[in-house]
């Protein structure tokens, strides 16, 4: 399996290193045969090359098995013109990974913020909605006739919503069989009405799987107050963003939050925070987030090419994970813990031995 690394910005080259630690031990583990091939990307490449995102990168990534990508600062980047490449957009839309699947999970002894333990998973469309970047073929879907006029496009599409839906509805059979289309369409009535049109629609495609659906903004309440009563949540773009993070805090940090990225052959892992500058180069932030979405890459991985020893492995660093998180002191400091970041890491590729 080729796996090409982008550490990125911030916190990013730590939590990656963390990261392969990690995977490295669940490749001597599994026998999985893991290679990895490391580019630099970012602010770093911006300085070398002139563009956050080489060309010949993006290529390599979409050509390998699976990525790893490390946090971006896309804040701090210059117009797209001056090399300000979003990665985040570029891999969504150019590579069409078009599913991000957010799972978010409370842990026995771990204390979360949420009136209910919770385990669900969020599956967010990538690649149109509320996003300038993404909803325009030429310009950007955010303008200004007159300086005191700003106007925003967002793009909702039939096929985008259904497939969406079908990637809900199928993690939904993995679980437990609901999935809540969330929406706003007591608003939007035309491009929420499509979404939510579209979803019952593939919806008769899974008998199997109970539908039902909630206001965004009754959704993000019903997350702190009974998030028990979630399984899987479809939505769009930027809904998905806001109550991703809202459920990975709830369910103990933000730093625990791990996604993929999904298109139809290939997949990329990616932390659900950001960049994190305020603690950048300090050795304390989390890894957890970019060690369990490198977990969900093999699992996902695993069950595409039928090779159970990814499944295997995803699991077994699921359960280190969980086993180093259930001792207070081996926790990272957003977790009240002491550990930095490398040594949570070797204490989960030791766990892996036995989980
Ligand atoms: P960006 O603009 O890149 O999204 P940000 O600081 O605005 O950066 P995040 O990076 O998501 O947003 O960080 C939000 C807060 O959560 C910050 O205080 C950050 O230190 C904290 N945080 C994010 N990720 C981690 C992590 N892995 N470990 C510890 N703290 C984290």
């Amino acid at each position: 399996m080729d796996i090409v690394v982008l550490p990125g910005d911030g916190i990013g080259p730590e939590i990656t290193e963390a990261t392969l630690a990690v995977l490295r031990a669940a490749d001597a583990r599994f026998a999985l045969g893991l290679r990895f091939e490391t580019h630099a990307v970012g602010l770093a490449t911006l300085k070398t090359h002139g563009t956050t995102l080489p060309e010949d990168v993006f290529a390599r990534a979409m050509a390998a098995d699976g990525t790893i990508l490390g946090p971006i600062a896309s804040f701090e980047y210059p117009p797209r013109e001056q090399g300000g490449i979003n990665l985040s957009a570029a891999f969504r839309t150019r590579g069409d990974l078009y599913a991000n699947i957010r799972p978010a999970r409370s842990r026995p002894g771990l204390a979360h913020w949420g009136r209910t333990p919770m385990d669900l998973v969020i599956a967010r469309e990538n690649t149109e909605g509320f996003y300038a970047d993404r909803s325009m073929y030429l310009g950007s879907g955010e303008f200004m006739p007159t300086a005191d006029l700003a106007l925003s496009v967002r793009k909702i599409t039939e096929r985008a919503c259904m497939r969406i839906a079908r990637t809900a509805f199928r993690i939904a059979r993995t679980r437990r069989r609901k999935v809540t289309a969330v929406h706003k369409a007591n608003v939007m009535k035309v491009t929420d009405g499509l979404f939510l049109r579209s979803v019952r629609k593939v919806a008769e495609e899974f008998p199997d799987v109970t539908l039902d659906d909630a206001i965004v903004d009754a959704a993000a309440a019903l997350l702190v107050r009974d998030a028990a009563r979630f399984d899987v949540i479809v939505t769009t773009n930027m809904f998905g963003d806001i109550l991703s993070d809202l459920a990975s805090e709830l369910s103990g940090s933000l730093g625990l939050g791990a996604s993929i990225n999904a298109g139809d052959t290939t997949a990329l892992a990616q932390a659900q925070h950001g960049s994190a500058p305020d603690i950048a180069g300090q050795g304390i932030a989390n890894p957890s987030s970019l060690i369990l979405s490198s977990a969900m890459l093999l699992d996902w991985l695993g069950t595409r090419r039928g090779v159970t020893a990814l499944n295997d492995a995803a699991a077994a660093i699921e359960r280190a994970v969980d086993a180093v998180l259930a001792v207070p002191e081996r926790r990272t400091r957003d977790l009240g813990g002491v550990a930095g970041t490398m040594a949570f890491a070797t204490a989960v590729a030791d766990a892996l031995a036995t989980a």
